[in-house]
């Protein structure tokens, strides 16, 4: 079928930018795992070579576009490649505004790599209504809800913001999913995800994307993306392209299991704070006790997988002090409220009464 913008998430997200092959018309995108094309003239083909287009990535680029609301999206080889590519439109002396708890890897890429490059990059409270975006600046870096902090900002607010400001306001939008969020409709210049994670679902692909409705910005991306070439292959594409079909039905499942688990952790005197913005499928809490008490929980379960990533079918469970936030300096981490205790799930779709034994297991272990 062909779908146009206006059908619903879980339509588009079978449906949008995959039309059935034309020579064959086999109804799943094929895997064009070629690096070139035959040209009947010099010149005169739209596809010539596969780190500037590849048709399982172009399929894959409209389908998360439609998603998001917006009118292109560029593929990269990371959830990384994404956010470095929306850096590199950058020119030294600029400023940046991001977020104070933002995903390790960003805070690393912004602060070790591009502050060597003479961007200036400023961290705050983007939840904070109070927030001021100083005129001039380049760029506004959001991520809502955080992680592993789980704070929801008001985008549609800090949009308006960047605006009056002259600034790009880029949403990282991993952790809602469009199915929960969709920060072009509230004013996001563009959109980036580490497709890793839930629009991928399955943990086996590595990948991202930066979604914009921008034209002038989406050529320049476009641009960028084939002149660095962190593209990802074919195959890649066509496994992600295959996750993102039941995206809305993980998304549901992930909602309902998180929902109930950070529930039932909040009525526990062994748990000082739960963290769950009400959507999505990650779970933040404080265990009473110390470092060792947090090491002896995460290594107990056996649904919960104790491994970084998030957003994949199964269940994870990891220690953020010591693991996907390692790299955020020890006193950065304090002030954010990133405790040594603070444990992170990720609540896959398996059965909730499996997931909840599981955690009553390793609570018994804490207190050993
Ligand atoms: C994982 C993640 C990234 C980085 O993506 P990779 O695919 O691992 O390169 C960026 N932002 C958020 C919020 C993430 O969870």
């Amino acid at each position: 079928m062909s779908t146009d913008a206006k059908a619903g998430l879980s339509t588009l997200a079978i449906h949008a930018g995959q039309p059935p092959e034309q020579v064959t018309g086999a109804v799943m995108t094929p895997v064009f795992q070629t690096s070139t094309y035959a040209q009947p003239h010099p010149g005169a083909w739209p596809w010539e070579y596969s780190r500037t287009h590849n048709p399982t990535r172009t399929a894959l680029q409209d389908c998360i576009a439609a998603l998001e609301g917006g009118s292109h999206g560029l593929c990269f080889s990371s959830g990384m490649a994404a956010i470095d590519t929306v850096l590199r439109t950058l020119s030294p002396g600029d400023h940046v505004l991001c977020g104070d708890d933002v995903y390790g890897g960003t805070y690393r890429l912004f602060t070790k790599v591009y502050a060597r490059f003479g961007l200036r990059f400023t961290f705050v409270d983007m939840s904070d209504p109070d927030l001021q975006v100083p005129p001039g600046t380049k760029l506004v870096w959001c991520e809502s809800p955080t992680n592993p902090l789980l704070k929801t900002t008001d985008l549609a607010a800090v949009a308006q913001k960047a605006r009056a400001a002259g600034a790009m306001f880029v949403v990282d939008n991993t952790f809602a999913t469009p199915i929960y969020q969709r920060p072009l409709s509230l004013g996001a210049t563009a959109v980036v995800h580490s497709t890793t994670k839930y629009l991928n679902g399955h943990s086996d692909v590595v990948g991202g994307v930066i979604v914009t409705s921008d034209a002038d910005l989406a050529e320049r991306l476009a641009f960028l993306q084939n002149a660095v070439g962190a593209v990802p292959g074919p195959w890649d594409s066509f496994l992600t392209l295959r996750g993102l079909k039941t995206l809305a039905v993980r998304m549901q499942r992930h909602t309902e299991n998180a929902t109930a688990i950070a529930q039932w952790l909040s009525g526990r005197s062994d748990v000082a704070k739960v963290r769950y913005p009400g959507f999505s499928g990650m779970v933040s809490f404080d265990l009473a006790g110390d470092l060792d008490a947090a090491v002896r929980f995460v290594k107990a379960t056996r649904v919960f997988t104790l491994a970084e990533s998030l957003g994949g079918v199964e269940s994870l469970i990891e220690l953020p002090a010591i693991m996907t936030h390692a790299s955020v300096p020890p006193q950065v981490r304090a002030e954010i409220g990133i405790a040594d205790g603070l444990i992170r799930l990720s609540c896959g779709i398996e059965d909730l009464s499996d997931l909840q034994a599981d955690l009553e297991r390793a609570f018994a272990a804490a207190a050993g």
